[in-house]
């Protein structure tokens, strides 16, 4: 995994922090949260139960593997908690598995907005399902910094609205950064967001495939230049391959 230093970013945990003491010390000097394993625990239950990653769990108890034992404390790693009501949401649904095929970027065009907005305005489009994206991840002015909000049509697992092509809209997760990325790069908080959202759709979320990352102008050729010039196309193309 090329991510890890990454992951490690993205997640807010220093490697300075890990890098003292085994995790009960650990837990101590940081007030952090910890767990007991007991029969019938698997790290991805205990992962989902906090709303913390796998990942971010092996990390923080420098776990090699996935076996862990009866009686051992884990330390539950901090989070930027960017993630934890994503990963929440998504462990109650019915996701076919397979369906996932690619991760498809967008950026809205324009500064303001959120999901309700957008979703409004798809709507007054004709859109029945409102908003077209699955997620929307904020530039901080009318959502979070780099907040990222479930769309409806995650939630309801039904095909997105935010390309032309059916096949892509059927198969195809749409992730929308708020901004006019013609104009300007996407903020740090937000494609922090951005890269932990797509690490754990990749890596760690239930969906049976490891989805392809593209963008919006990959997919509707000569249509539009979403997600913009200033999107870091090339290095999220050399991240995910
Ligand atoms: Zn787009």
């Amino acid at each position: 995994m090329t991510t890890r230093r990454a992951f490690l970013r993205t997640l807010g945990l220093g490697l300075a922090g890990l890098a003292i003491g085994g995790p009960s010390l650990f837990a101590q000097a940081h007030g952090r949260r910890t767990h007991t394993v007991v029969r019938g625990d698997t790290l991805g239950g205990i992962a989902g139960r906090h709303g913390v990653t796998v990942t971010a769990l092996k990390v923080a108890n420098k776990l090699k593997n996935d076996r862990i034992a009866v009686g051992q404390v884990l330390v539950i790693p901090g989070t930027s908690s960017v993630l934890a009501h994503v990963i929440n949401a998504t462990a109650g649904l019915n996701i076919e598995r397979g369906r996932w095929r690619y991760v498809v970027a967008h950026h809205s065009g324009i500064e303001a907005g959120n999901a309700r907005a957008y979703g409004a305005a798809h709507r007054r489009r004709g859109m029945e399902n409102g908003l077209a994206y699955d997620f929307v991840i904020g530039n901080g002015r009318d959502s979070g910094d780099g907040e990222i909000e479930i769309g409806p049509r995650w939630l309801k697992q039904i095909d997105g609205g935010h390309v032309r092509n059916a096949f892509y809209n059927a198969h195809g997760i749409g992730i929308c950064l708020v901004g006019n990325f013609e104009k300007r790069r996407p903020g740090r908080r937000q494609m922090e967001s951005f890269t932990a959202l797509v690490d754990w759709l990749r890596d760690e979320a239930p969906l049976g495939i490891r989805p392809k990352f593209t963008v919006h102008r990959m997919v509707d050729k000569n249509h539009t230049v979403c997600p913009g010039r200033y999107f870091p196309y090339a290095e999220m193309k050399k991240r995910y391959g």
